[in-house]
């Protein structure tokens, strides 16, 4: 079964308003995919992470070449190669050989994996709290206002771009809108030093329903995570952005982090990813994937997801939640996958089991004029 065709869809998609976290505004969002077709006309698509104009250089220079040819089941010996090249690029070939293979096999994507242990996976809606606005604090709680009218209980919000004082103002004021009607997670972008992460106990100690703080330091900061996890009233989450399912191994062997947040897009292939949830579990530590970037690597986390042995035997079915971005992105409704009630149902059909929307996928495709990364 070799490869025959390899197609390049890198879609960019302008924001009405710029919105961002604590590394500043984003006037876009793109997105970068790849459809592979065996000789026998059976496809996998793939997504990767990074730059519009790099990937579609690199993929026509050199990744279509290397590709052409190749043997789907074969993959131990040549992937290797593109993952010692780029993580980015070969996380994207390694989510199209996956669908090929259950796809050939008849199989959803979670059968191909051995069975699905959650029929459905909870998700929480991920925003992106600044904008360039003077009411962006009211703005941010209207969307996450927004999400709790479509169902959504769990919500994620940014901290650390502004002063201490100024996001402790809006939280304060997002934890009296929900009325304790919904958990609340903060997300630092590794902003803060340790004394800084440990003011937010204030906020942490006179109110109730949080579910995370991620991200509170540089992941690098093992000591400082290990540090802050002694002192901190909330579990601390991170790891989005580790690069091997090697590298959560520190922080897990010093007991630096309750959660751990694994990302596809940035540990280079599928079967890495999947290692990197069974590590957590191996650890005890709580998973909830990292998926901002696209709905492909989201719909892969949520299989992934829904295969892991429940974490936890004391609440529902115990797995945990996976990020759904909630702000405005075109994007997002590439696949016909949407969360009713704060869950997500695993599809059943074979390979990815979900439709492609090939006219969005026409209209969001970048004309090639060039942007800032
Ligand atoms: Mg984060």
């Amino acid at each position: 079964m070799q490869i025959e065709k390899v197609e390049t869809f890198p879609l960019f998609y302008h924001l009405e308003e710029p919105y961002g976290d604590a590394n500043g505004l984003k006037a876009y969002r793109s997105l970068f995919l790849i459809r592979l077709v065996t000789h026998a006309g059976i496809v996998g698509w793939g997504e990767c992470k990074g730059w519009l104009p790099q990937l579609e250089t690199q993929f026509q220079q050199w990744v279509i070449p290397f590709l052409r040819g190749k043997h789907v089941m074969e993959e131990a010996r040549w992937l290797p190669l593109l993952q010692q090249e780029s993580a980015a690029l070969a996380a994207g070939v390694s989510m199209a050989l996956t669908e090929i293979k259950a796809t050939c096999a008849g199989l959803s994507l979670v059968d191909w994996w051995g069975g699905c242990r959650h029929e459905q996976i909870p998700v929480y809606a991920s925003f992106q709290s600044y904008s360039g606005r003077i009411d962006w604090m009211e703005r941010s709680i209207e969307r996450v206002e927004s999400a709790f009218d479509a169902g959504f209980r769990q919500f994620k919000v940014k901290v650390g771009g502004r002063t201490f004082c100024e996001d402790k103002k809006h939280i304060r004021a997002l934890q009296e809108r929900l009325c304790e009607a919904g958990e609340v997670a903060l997300d630092a972008n590794q902003s803060y030093d340790v004394g800084t992460a440990l003011k937010w106990n204030e906020v942490f100690s006179d109110q109730c329903h949080w579910m995370w703080f991620e991200e509170p330091l540089p992941i690098q900061q093992v000591d400082g995570y290990r540090l802050l996890r002694q002192h901190a009233l909330l579990p601390i989450a991170g790891g989005e952005r580790l690069p091997t399912t090697a590298s959560f191994l520190p922080l897990l062997q010093e007991g630096a982090l309750d959660i751990i947040q694994p990302d596809l897009l940035h540990l280079g292939g599928v079967e890495s990813f999947r290692q990197s949830l069974y590590l957590g579990r191996h650890f005890g530590t709580r998973i909830t994937p990292h998926t901002y970037d696209g709905p492909l690597s989201r719909l892969y986390a949520l299989c992934a997801q829904s295969t892991l042995p429940a974490w936890s035997k004391m609440q529902g079915d115990g797995i945990e939640p996976i990020e759904w971005d909630w702000m405005e992105n075109s994007l997002n409704q590439l696949i016909s996958l949407m969360p009713e009630g704060g869950q997500v149902p695993i599809p059943q059909g074979t390979g990815i089991g979900v439709e492609w929307d090939e006219e969005r996928l026409t209209y969001l495709r970048w004309d090639g004029r060039s942007f800032t990364p």
